[in-house]
């Protein structure tokens, strides 16, 4: 069975990429993303602060969260879009260097994997969750053209959103995602590393292809 990972840091191309490839392979897709973000707007609307570790992790057992290709449910409320805010994705990123809460997904996120088989996409999908990937790539751009593409994601999605703070906030979030202990932003060692600064997304996913 293919089990094809995808990581980098925000804005490297990797959600857009493993879309493709998937449709492309016809392979199951999983956004390990949209599972953090779940969680941080779970934490949010509840007002629950992101160092409760313990209180964090019990809460993480009683959520029911679903991931399909187009559409992410939280309890059974819609909240594909609601997740892809900056203010979700920095609470993403804090609750992301807890261990309870990386522990406690692993099984979710291998769930993902059956017939016909999986692009996974994330941080740490070559180096813990799927080590045993037959390929793996490591996707990297500059900050400019990362925040960039964030920030026409934003926009086209009617979010209300600042270039230079994106700038910022990316940097800050690659600071995190880069030196936490658990699960850090490392390429796996068997990992293809593309830069896509000046690459088209067809472009990415031919040069992937060829690998494959
Ligand atoms: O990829 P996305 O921007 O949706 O991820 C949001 C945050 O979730 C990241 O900044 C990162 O901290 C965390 N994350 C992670 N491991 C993954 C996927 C996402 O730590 N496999």
């Amino acid at each position: 069975m293919n089990l094809i990972t995808i990581d980098g840091p925000a804005g490297s191309g990797k959600g857009t990429i493993a879309r493709i490839l998937s449709d492309r392979l016809h392979l199951n897709y999983l956004d390990s993303g949209a599972i953090y973000r779940v969680i941080a707007l779970f934490l949010n609307r509840n007002h629950i602060p992101n160092d409760e570790e313990q209180l964090i992790k019990q809460k993480i057992k009683d959520l029911n969260i679903v991931f399909l290709k187009t559409k992410v449910t939280l309890n059974n409320d819609d909240v594909t879009e609601e997740i892809r805010s900056e203010k979700i994705a920095k609470t993403a990123s804090h609750i992301s260097s807890l261990k309870s809460v990386r522990a406690s997904i692993l099984d979710l996120q291998r769930s993902y994997f059956q017939p016909p088989g999986l692009v996974a996409e994330g941080r740490d999908m070559g180096t813990v969750v799927f080590p045993e990937a037959n390929k793996k790539f490591f996707l990297t751009a500059s900050t400019e053209e990362r925040a960039a593409r964030r920030y026409k994601q934003l926009i086209s999605k009617g979010f209300d959103v600042n270039i230079h703070d994106l700038v910022s906030e990316i940097q800050e979030r690659d600071d995190r995602d880069i030196n936490r202990k658990i699960s850090p932003l490392v390429p796996a060692s068997d990992a293809h590393q593309i830069d896509t600064t000046f690459l088209s997304p067809d472009e990415v996913v031919n040069a992937i292809l060829q690998k494959i």
